[in-house]
Formats: C-alpha cells, sequence, structure tokens
C-alpha cells in the first residue's frame, strides 16, 4: 500500500562490464577516424563489407582452431532459445569475411578487396586496451597468392598511421612456413616441451599435445625461457616459405618501412601461414599490439570454399584511438556555426523554415526549442549559445521579426561586427560563411 504512495526510485540498469559507451565529444574522434580509413581503402581499391555480430558457433571453432585461447575461454557463445542453434558474438571478423565470400560466390570472378569496421566480443579481463566489447577495422585480400600483396597490405596500415601523425609503431614480421614444415617444427616443439615438463603450467601441458605452438604465445613469466630456447619455426622453412618472405621484406626494404623480424611471433589463431606481422607500440602499457595480420591460404576452402589463398589485417580500434591521444593527436570536433536565439514559441512556424534553408545550404545549426517551462530566457539563452561553441548566434527578436530580420552576432570574434539581415537574403549569408 506505502509503495504505491512513496514511488521508490527505479534502480539504474548500467552496461555490462568491459563494454562500454561512446560518448560525445569523444565518438568525434571515432567519426574522424573511420573517414579516414574510408579514404584509405578507397584508395588501395578495398571494398565495404558487412557482416552479422552472430555467427554459428562452429565457424570460429573450425576457423580459429579449437585450440586457441579466443575459442577455449574467450567467447560468447549461446544457444537460440526459439531453435536451439549454437550461436557465437563474432570475436573476430576474418572468418565472418570468408564465410561470407564463400557463401555469395565473391571470389568466383576473381580476389576480391573488402574492409570492414565494427564491434567484436571476446570474454577478457576488462583492463586499459582490454576489453569484451571492442572495435576492430579490418581488411580482407581474398584470392590473392604474391607476396606482393602481403606488402601492399602491410604499406596501407603504414600509411594509416603516417597519416594519423602517429610515430612509434614498430613493425614485427615473421614467417609460419607451410602445413608441413609446420608439422616437423610441431615434432621439434614437443620434443623441447616434454624435455622440460615441470616448467610447463597446467594450460600448457594440456595444449602441448594438441597446439603445441599455442604454448609459445603464452603470456606466463615463468614458462618465458624455456619458450625463448625452443626450436625456432623460421629454422624449419623451404625454399619457397623464405622466398616469399625475402620478397616481402624486399618490398619494403624499397619503401623505407622498418620493421624487426621476430622469430617469436605466431598470433592467436591456428588459421595464419608463411608471413604474419604485428605493429606494436610501447606507449600503450603491456596492451601495444596496435593492428595485426598475416597470410591464410588455407582459411577458405576450411570454410568450404574452393581453394584460394589471402591476406589481410585487424586494428584495435579502441587502442589506435587510445595512441592518438598519447601524441596529443585527437582530431579536432567541427565547431557548431550558429545558434539560433527565439524568444517566443509563437515565432517558430516563421524560424524554423529559415533554419531549414540554412542547414540545406550547409550550414549546422543549434535552435533554442521550448523547454517545459516555454522559452528560457533571453539570457540563459545566450548562455546556451555561449557553451554551445558556436560562432555565431542569430537572435530571432519580436522587432527583428516584425521586421522580416535576423540579428547576427559573433560569439567568438569581437572584430565581427553584429549585421541585419532580410530573412530571405539568409543565403547570401550562408554563402560567406564557408
Ligand atoms: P592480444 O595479444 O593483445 O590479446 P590478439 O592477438 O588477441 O591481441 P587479434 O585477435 O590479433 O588480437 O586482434 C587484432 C587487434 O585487435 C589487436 O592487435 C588489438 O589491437 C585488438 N584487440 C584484440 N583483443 C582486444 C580486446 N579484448 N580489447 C581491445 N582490443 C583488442
Ligand atoms: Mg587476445
Amino acid at each position: 500500500m506505502s509503495e504505491m504512495n512513496s514511488p521508490r526510485k527505479a534502480d539504474k540498469i548500467v552496461a555490462v562490464k568491459g563494454m562500454n559507451d561512446i560518448l560525445p565529444p569523444e565518438s568525434a574522434a571515432w567519426e574522424a577516424l573511420e573517414v579516414r580509413v574510408r579514404d584509405l581503402m578507397r584508395r588501395f581499391a578495398f571494398e565495404n563489407v558487412r557482416t552479422p555480430i552472430v555467427e554459428p558457433t562452429a565457424l570460429f571453432v573450425r576457423g580459429l582452431g579449437e585450440v586457441t585461447d579466443i575459442v577455449e575461454k574467450e567467447m560468447y557463445s549461446f544457444e537460440d532459445r526459439l531453435n536451439g542453434e549454437a550461436l557465437t558474438l563474432r570475436p573476430e571478423n576474418t572468418a565472418g569475411v570468408v564465410r561470407a565470400a564463400v557463401e555469395h560466390s565473391l571470389l568466383y570472378n576473381g580476389p576480391k578487396r573488402l574492409y570492414y569496421m565494427g564491434p567484436m566480443f571476446r570474454h577478457e579481463r576488462p583492463q586499459r586496451g582490454r576489453y569484451r566489447q571492442f572495435h576492430q577495422i579490418g581488411a580482407e585480400a581474398l584470392g590473392f597468392g604474391g607476396a606482393e600483396v602481403d606488402a601492399e597490405v602491410i604499406l596501407m596500415a603504414h600509411l594509416l598511421w603516417r597519416e594519423l601523425g602517429l610515430s612509434g609503431v614498430e613493425l614485427q614480421i615473421n614467417s609460419l612456413g607451410q602445413p608441413t614444415e609446420r608439422n616437423q617444427h610441431r615434432a621439434a616443439l614437443i620434443q623441447h616441451f616434454e624435455a622440460h615438463q615441470d616448467v610447463l603450467d597446467e594450460e600448457a601441458k594440456r595444449r602441448l599435445h594438441l597446439n603445441p605452438l599455442r604454448l609459445l604465445d603464452s603470456k606466463n613469466p615463468a614458462m618465458q625461457a624455456v619458450i625463448e630456447a625452443a626450436p625456432k619455426l623460421i629454422d624449419f622453412l623451404g625454399e619457397a616459405s623464405h622466398a616469399h618472405l625475402e620478397t616481402v621484406k624486399s618490398i619494403l626494404d624499397a619503401h623505407g618501412v622498418p620493421y624487426t623480424l621476430n622469430p617469436r611471433l605466431v598470433r592467436g589463431m591456428d588459421y595464419y601461414n608463411l608471413t604474419v606481422f604485428e605493429f606494436v607500440t610501447t606507449k600503450l602499457g603491456s596492451q601495444g599490439t596496435v593492428c595485426a595480420g598475416g597470410r591464410y591460404d588455407y582459411l577458405i576452402e576450411q570454410i568450404g570454399g574452393k581453394p584460394a589463398p589471402a591476406v589481410g589485417w585487424a586494428m584495435g580500434v579502441e587502442r589506435v584511438l587510445e595512441l592518438l591521444k598519447e601524441h596529443g593527436a585527437t582530431p579536432e570536433v567541427p565547431s557548431l556555426d550558429a545558434f539560433a536565439v527565439i524568444t517566443d514559441v509563437g515565432s517558430l512556424p516563421q524560424v524554423m523554415p529559415v533554419l531549414q534553408m540554412l542547414r540545406q545550404a550547409g550550414v549546422s545549426v543549434q535552435m533554442q526549442a521550448s523547454v517545459a517551462e516555454g522559452m528560457p530566457s533571453m539570457k540563459s539563452q545566450f548562455k546556451r549559445a555561449d557553451a554551445s561553441g558556436a560562432r555565431f548566434a542569430l537572435v530571432f527578436g519580436p522587432d527583428e521579426l516584425l521586421a522580416g530580420q535576423v540579428t547576427i552576432k559573433s560569439l567568438r570574434d569581437a572584430n565581427i561586427p553584429q549585421v541585419t539581415h532580410l530573412l530571405s537574403g539568409i543565403g547570401a549569408w550562408a554563402q560567406s560563411l564557408h
């Protein structure tokens, strides 16, 4: 009974841990990055692809590999209550793009360059640069087998760092060779780690015979010495694999793109072969990899397509933006052109068409609309106009409107004189702005 008389304020519902709202003004930096990336992709002839956020769980289990961190412990998987399907929120999007390409025979007429942007989901411990919903921008060159395309996608990312004004992003590359070479290395790895059973943690022991390559990207400090001493894949590469790596390196050299060969670089998914690479920075603490990728020549057939080689990368948007912030290079938020100060709600039918005309002419205008109490006072409207960052106040007062006019006041520059324009002549003023 008393509950009805004194309603309690409802508990707040907050966002899921590790999943962030991206709010203004920060969202403007996201948009600015997206605009730059779209232009970059256009210049490299990559076309946009948008695939579902939810995919069949089997796609990732088969594509990424059963014994990987992502599949074993990071996926948001669930059963569709309505039909029992096993589904997963995508933890990455290479598998999804390949699925779409196969499903729609995108490679029927030859190779295809595709890019995407969007959220990915991994159940990880949230920390700086590591979230449960995060965003990737990715590029996939499907149907290309030549080493020059490996180099081309690396050059594309390299150019983006340059255009964003980011320095100190270090490129590391390695080769994972071909399956037969991997098998020989695998045997050597197992032998090596079996001889050091005592330092292996439980996970490493379990993975030793299932997927020994995964031991190499363990972050367990106690295992680092024995990982460091493990046989290197690069020593098992045949001539063709070496030649492929050399071609990539020579193209990078010819472009003056510095890199380090890191024979320990393995990547977390099983689908890679030959070239793998990461762009790493020391400026973001331990989450230093901003972009990572490589060649995956066997994934397309594994997903049921006609065999075709491919290479690509994905970058972590949060980390790139964080790095931009570290550089003090966050893009400027475009300021509002004008704020309309309107004294009487009754004049809106006369004022709104003028604002519409301005917006049509490319001018950004925020309108003072009525609030619960009606129109705020002139003084408070001017305060808001000032706080909005607008360059000009458009004053639609009773005198102005009676004369079919508007007064335009500069809010930022005292040297610009106040002017009065006929409403019908506002187009000319709009022109003068740009
Ligand atoms: P890490 O070693 O940092 O876990 P990863 O090898 O799992 O990275 P990839 O699967 O290669 O990462 O994804 C490519 C990029 O996406 C990473 O380099 C990183 O910038 C970003 N990324 C991956 N996982 C996350 C996450 N949980 N939160 C934010 N960004 C992420
Ligand atoms: Mg990871």
